[in-house]
């Protein structure tokens, strides 16, 4: 699934490669992908045709393609979607679904997705901001992001800090594999309430948390010019150092203790039981009277 930064790699290299293109014709190869859009595909490529690309943005993994009409092409490449910049006459991708021709007859854009999670759709009135992500905060990349206020609303809440940076309303783009890496540079086990953390500790967190989607920006970042033509939202996703995800009994960087791997929300978590001490229970009385309610 292509996290944060890869969908910003995607961002920058649109930025660089349509900007200022008209878009000329618009095929929908599937239904599926522009399945929100309430128009239709025969109405969701008539409301692109003949429109400007203004600017390549971005909120958490959700992009949009400001239009010189003052709507939006917003696009989230799911789990499997990719946004490719291609030679028009470059052979048709297998799981090709949406190609969008442009005015500068050198390139195309091609929204290709195997398992067509993601999709597009055009946001009336969304240049600015499309309504339809409005509600998605801000991500630890983003130089409006607020860390202080962060900071406030985690240790405000009792649930689980890692269900925490999970939570695309308080913080976006920290996926599975980042909030691992953080948790483990920071050393706080993830069940850990937020409640429970200090200030210092929370903004340790996020300072690890945007060191580590910085670390993966700048991989991908070399991949999107490189391939150019074949650019995809998974460059540099596989080859960045990883120490904690999907290290399961081998040894902590750190202390040598074999990581051991929970499930959380559906997904696996990947930590060191010495450097991330699970958080203490509630005491429970050596002998329970009979029939008492077991505390929880
Ligand atoms: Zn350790």
């Amino acid at each position: 699934m292509p996290e944060l930064p890869e969908v910003e790699v995607v961002r920058a290299g649109l930025e660089r490669h349509v900007l200022g293109s008209t878009i000329t014709r618009v095929d929908v190869l599937h239904p599926r992908p522009v399945r929100r859009d309430l128009r239709g595909p025969a109405g969701f490529a008539e409301a692109l045709a003949g429109r400007r690309i203004e600017a390549a943005r971005r909120r958490g993994k959700y992009l949009w393609l400001p239009l010189d009409n003052g709507d939006a092409l917003l696009g989230h490449l799911g789990m499997s979607g990719q946004l490719l910049v291609q030679r028009p006459d470059a052979p048709d991708e297998r799981h090709l679904r949406v190609r969008l021709a442009l005015d500068d007859t050198a390139k195309e854009v091609r929204f290709v997705d195997q398992r067509m999670f993601g999709g597009l759709s055009v946001s009336a009135g969304g240049a600015e901001l499309p309504p339809e992500i409005a509600h998605i905060a801000r991500d630890p990349l983003d130089p409006e992001f607020d860390d202080e206020e962060f900071v406030r609303r985690v240790r405000r809440r009792a649930s689980a800090v890692k269900r925490q940076l999970l939570d695309q309303n308080l913080v976006s783009g920290v996926g599975n594999i980042y909030a691992d890496e953080a948790l483990w540079r920071a050393r706080i086990h993830g069940e850990r309430p937020g409640e429970r953390l200090t200030a210092k500790q929370v903004r340790e967190l996020l300072g690890h948390a945007r060191e580590v989607m910085l670390a993966a920006l700048g991989e991908g970042g070399t991949s999107f010019d490189a391939l150019y033509v074949n650019v995809n939202g998974e460059s540099g996703y596989f080859d960045r150092s990883l120490h904690a995800y999907g290290r399961e009994g081998e040894p902590c960087e750190r202390c040598g203790t074999p990581m051991r791997r929970i499930g959380f929300m559906n997904r696996s978590s990947y930590f060191c039981p010495v450097c991330q001490p699970a958080p203490r229970r509630r005491r429970v009385p050596a002998v329970a009277p009979a029939g008492a309610p077991v505390p929880d």
